[in-house]
């Protein structure tokens, strides 16, 4: 009987499970932590709080997953209207900036609109990387002001030194009568491209995936430490060793790479110039209701030590206890651009001060848990090094057969639906190879 060998138990490893599941293929995934989920994995501490890795919320557009999703937690979740603020300078905004700059510094709206007219009438010069697109979509003095200073601070690196096809959806481009209704009123419509998203009632995002549990064989604590692809040998760092028939991996690519036995030097060296960002999430259980009523806040400006925050507490009432609320921040480091310069946990004090600083946090409030975690995969980095260097892993693996998915095999700024996708569409290619009967 076939067994398909699965590297990695997040989203994307359950997806190609389950599409292999569908077809009565079986497969068995390995995974280096004890636990399941990946970058859903949901932690709960002993004092009653839930944390996701980062705020994870559901806002996929695909009808069967919506379905498959709401079906995993037995229709036991809430859907919630999505509120995003912005942070910047002491004020509070809602989100977008560009179609709220009411109570902005008069002189630095002038600036932005003048500007955004005139991107607006001229012809858009080349496009060459972020920061150009960023000028001719809004005008120099938004483009500089608002997102080229937080980019930096997500991304890690510059907008000039980006590309653009990651953008999308993500940055809304209003038209002139949003901008100007939005300088001139305090009351806008919600156009965030996240309207809506819902979240599991009950234990937190990763309850999505407890139906798929059963869908395949999960082995944990298997770190995978060197691949064979010639003798189609596993090797794991608990000593143990598998051998494979057919491959789906989901693990980051700049990791898996430099596992391949007898990998070419430039293919290692591609990996290498991969770049991603790694998160410090420092989780805050707080003892009173309500600390701040957006889903999630973007934060600006340079001298704070952070860059997002949300509340898991307006994701779910029991993802705290009772009387109780909760902030999830997130810092942004990356191995290229931004090493990390500290020990995770000495990022909640920083934390701590700006929140206070911003007003969010009192001083008398009662902290009832502190904690940082350390994701060292967050968000892939559209840098100019990136199309071609990929380019270079992903022919490699394709000539070795090993089909690769998820968010860090993808490589791409996919989302939990996509990567779930993802996985099911890795999954398919080695379908189709067991039927055409090749055998890479
Ligand atoms: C801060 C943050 C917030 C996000 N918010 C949202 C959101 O609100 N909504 C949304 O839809 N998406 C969100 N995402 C994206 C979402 O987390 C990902 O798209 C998705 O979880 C990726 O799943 P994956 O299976 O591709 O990768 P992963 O979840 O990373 O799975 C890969 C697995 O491989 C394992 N692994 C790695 N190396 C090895 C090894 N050597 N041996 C064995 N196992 C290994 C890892 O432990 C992991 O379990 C967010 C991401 C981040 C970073």
């Amino acid at each position: 009987m076939t067994q398909v060998t699965i590297l990695g138990a997040g989203m994307a490893g359950f997806g190609a499970a389950h599409r292999l599941h569908h077809e009565a293929v079986e497969s068995v995934i390995f995974e280096q932590h004890p636990y399941h989920g990946g970058h859903t994995a949901s932690h709960r501490y002993g004092q009653g709080f839930l944390f996701d890795e980062g705020p994870h919320v559901s806002f996929t557009k695909v009808e069967r997953i919506q379905e498959l999703f709401a079906a995993s937690v037995q229709q036991r979740y809430q859907t919630l209207t999505t509120r995003v603020d912005n942070h910047w300078k002491g004020h509070w905004i809602k989100h977008p900036v560009q179609c709220n700059l009411y109570g902005l510094p008069t002189d630095l709206v002038v600036e932005i609109l003048k500007d955004f007219i005139q991107a607006q009438q001229s012809e858009p010069g080349e496009i060459r990387n972020y920061a150009d697109w960023l000028i001719a979509s809004f005008g120099r003095t938004f483009a500089e002001t608002f997102p080229m200073e937080y980019g930096l601070k997500y991304h890690t690196t510059t907008a000039d030194n980006m590309t653009t096809e990651w953008v999308g959806p993500r940055l809304y481009q209003a038209n002139l009568e949003e901008v100007l209704r939005g300088a001139l009123t305090p009351s806008t419509p919600d156009v965030h491209y996240i309207s809506h998203f819902r979240y599991p009632t009950h234990g937190g995002f990763v309850s999505y995936l407890d139906p798929f549990l059963e869908q395949t064989t999960l082995r944990l604590a298997h770190r995978v430490t060197r691949i064979d692809p010639a003798r189609k040998t596993l090797r794991f760092a608990n000593g143990s060793e598998s051998r494979y028939e057919h491959l789906v991996s989901s693990l980051p690519l700049p990791e898996l790479v430099p596992m391949l036995v007898d990998a070419p030097a430039e293919v290692v060296a591609a990996a290498e110039r991969l770049a991603c960002t790694e998160a410090v999430i420092v989780n805050l259980g707080i003892g009173r209701p309500e600390v701040h009523d957006a889903h999630w806040t973007y934060f600006y400006d340079r001298d704070y030590f952070f860059t997002r925050m949300s509340t898991p507490h307006l994701q779910s009432p029991n993802n705290v206890p009772p009387g109780c609320s909760s902030l999830q921040v997130e810092c942004y480091y990356s191995k290229k651009y931004r090493p990390l310069d500290r020990r995770p946990e000495d990022c909640i004090e920083p934390v701590l001060r700006d929140l206070r600083r911003c007003g969010l946090l009192h001083e008398d409030d009662e902290i009832l848990l502190a904690e940082a975690m350390h994701v060292p995969y967050a968000n892939v980095i559209f840098d100019l090094d990136r199309p071609e260097a990929l380019a270079t892993v992903h022919g490699y693996l394709d000539e070795l057969g090993i089909a690769y998915c998820g968010r860090y095999g993808e490589w791409g700024y996919i989302w939990t639906d996509q990567a779930f996708m993802s996985g099911e569409n890795a999954a398919q290619k080695v379908l189709d190879r067991l039927t055409s009967g090749s055998v890479a």
